[in-house]
């Protein structure tokens, strides 16, 4: 099948066959001299190939970066003129938006108009974290009376160089959750993007490399993640790795991070539940819970997958949120009217259907959807499970997909012990009427995030993060700046 897309350039000053890698200022071909092919998933075509970066690029990028660091390329510009850096990359992305949004649809599926969301959403971090640069600063302690001649303070230095692993489901902004605060914290960076979707973080490359980052701040390197990836993991020169991903993957980050007990960031999979209770306004909680799980094909970290719904409104709720799933109009990214573009991948789509499938023959019922779409791409409709328990693989794992399984509860604690009934804790929410109740259910669910009559908001103000396996640390807002910053004490003695 032949795109639909009307743009579809690199920027002419960046080579593109295959896509170079970004070492030290320069793009340039991988060291290996191969390359690899990144698909569109709404057709399964192959768009570009991409460099093929293997360990010694690995090796190549952190040595710029370390170079960078203690040469203090990044560091020795005025913290204003940094945070006017961060700023023009901000702007750089706004005008780019649309290009950039076509150049991430076309290599993850999302709609396009969806795509500039992420885009803006994106730029924004630079630009909330642009206004953090110059407001850097530790704090003078008191060390009381019986050290009066003592005084202490503390310095907030950039923690050095990072490593930057992330995921296929939202490529511009997982980068842009780590470069715009690494930045403005004065660290250098190593970016991988994720072998399905390399092609917008080489463009953002360009834009920071147009915006005046100087060479070896930011190097990026495309490849998969058990040689690349992992290679930047274990690497001896690497102070913190920030990775979004799988809590599998994860795993294997910790493992490899203990050689030099490197500093880690650590966001990783999530099974959030939504709690309906009975006085919720269901006008605006069935579209809401729909959103909560459907939205990019349920390729989110907090998508809402986990529903339990007072016995009374039970049946309502469920008929309403697999009405929303049916009306959703599931296409081709680049097709205006389209609501939910493809999964990413054979691989994603076969993982889908097989929980489905497991679902079914564990004796749930599917309401609606629970099947592939036509031959072409991976297209998958929103589902709706019911007849689940606790117990079941379709709602302990995460599925990553449209997929949402839903239970009643009778009381209060009951939904709070069946939402807390998980090895994640990423995101959550509650819809009530009653503010005071919503609140309260706030405080007793184990997970970094809690939304009351609303499932996902608060972009790069508001910190994201999560308990248990769903992570370590946080990011977005003044937490997320927290992550790329060492404190260091300072006493001296007074005269
Ligand atoms: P993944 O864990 O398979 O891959 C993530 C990244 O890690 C990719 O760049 C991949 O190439 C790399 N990688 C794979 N194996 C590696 C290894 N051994 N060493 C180093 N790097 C390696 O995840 P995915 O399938 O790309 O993305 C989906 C997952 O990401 C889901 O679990 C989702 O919940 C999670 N996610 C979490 C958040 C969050 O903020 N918590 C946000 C988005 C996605």
């Amino acid at each position: 099948m032949t795109s639909r897309y009307a743009a579809w350039n690199f920027p002419s000053s960046l080579p593109d066959a295959p896509a170079p890698v970004l070492i030290d200022g320069d793009w340039s071909a991988a060291s290996t001299g191969e390359s690899f092919p990144t698909y569109d998933p709404g057709t399964g075509e192959v768009i570009a190939e991409v460099s093929l970066a293997g360990a010694v690029d690995a090796d190549r990028a952190v040595a710029a970066a370390r170079r960078a660091h203690d040469e203090q390329r990044w560091m020795r510009l005025p913290s204003a003129q940094r945070g006017a850096i961060l700023w023009r990359v901000a702007d750089a992305m706004k005008q780019q938006a649309d290009d950039l949004a076509v150049w991430e649809s076309r290599n993850m599926g999302i709609p396009v108009p969806q795509a500039r969301t992420m885009v803006l959403e994106a730029a924004n971090q630079f630009q909330y974290y642009a206004g953090w640069a110059d407001k850097i600063h530790g704090h003078t302690i008191d060390l009381g009376p019986a050290e009066r001649r003592i005084q202490g303070y503390t310095l907030r230095e950039p923690v050095g160089v990072v490593a930057m692993i992330v995921p296929w489901n939202a490529p511009v902004i997982s980068a842009s959750k780590k470069l715009a605060p690494a930045l403005a914290a004065g660290c250098s960076c190593v970016l991988k993007p994720a072998d399905e979707t390399p092609l917008t973080a080489l463009w953002l490359g360009q834009i920071l490399r147009d915006a005046g980052v100087p060479p070896g701040v930011v190097n990026i390197i495309t490849g998969p993640g058990e040689t690349v990836g992992a290679a930047l993991a274990e690497h001896p020169d690497v102070d913190l790795v920030a990775f979004t991903g799988s809590t599998d993957v994860g795993r294997s980050i910790i493992r490899a991070a203990t050689g030099n007990l490197k500093k880690l960031q650590l966001e990783l999979g999530g099974k959030s539940p939504v709690i309906v209770l009975p006085d919720a306004d269901l006008s605006s909680a069935i579209p809401g819970v729909a959103g909560a799980v459907f939205w990019n094909t349920g390729q989110v970290c907090a998508a809402g997958t986990r529903l339990f719904v007072h016995e009374s409104v039970h049946d309502e709720v469920v008929a309403g949120v697999a009405a929303e799933g049916r009306r959703l109009r599931v296409g081709y990214g680049a097709d205006p009217g389209v609501d939910l573009g493809p999964l990413i991948s054979r691989k994603q789509l076969e993982r889908v259907t097989a929980y489905v499938d497991g679902g079914r023959a564990d004796g749930a019922q599917i309401v609606s959807g629970g099947s592939r779409i036509g031959d072409n791409g991976y297209f998958f409709e929103p589902t709706v499970i019911t007849g689940v328990d606790q117990t079941m693989p379709v709602m302990r794992e995460e599925i990553f997909g449209p997929v949402l399984g839903v239970m009643p509860f009778s009381d209060v604690d009951e939904a709070i012990a069946l939402a807390n009934d998980t090895s994640y804790g990423l995101a959550s929410s509650v819809w009530t009427a009653d503010g005071a109740v919503g609140h309260s259910i706030a405080r007793r669910l184990r997970a970094g995030r809690v939304g009351i009559n609303v499932h996902r908001a608060g972009g790069a103000y508001m910190p994201a993060g999560g308990y248990r396996q769903s992570g370590w640390g946080r990011e977005n807002g003044e937490e997320g700046l927290a992550s790329y910053l060492e404190v260091k004490s300072v006493v001296s003695t007074l005269a």
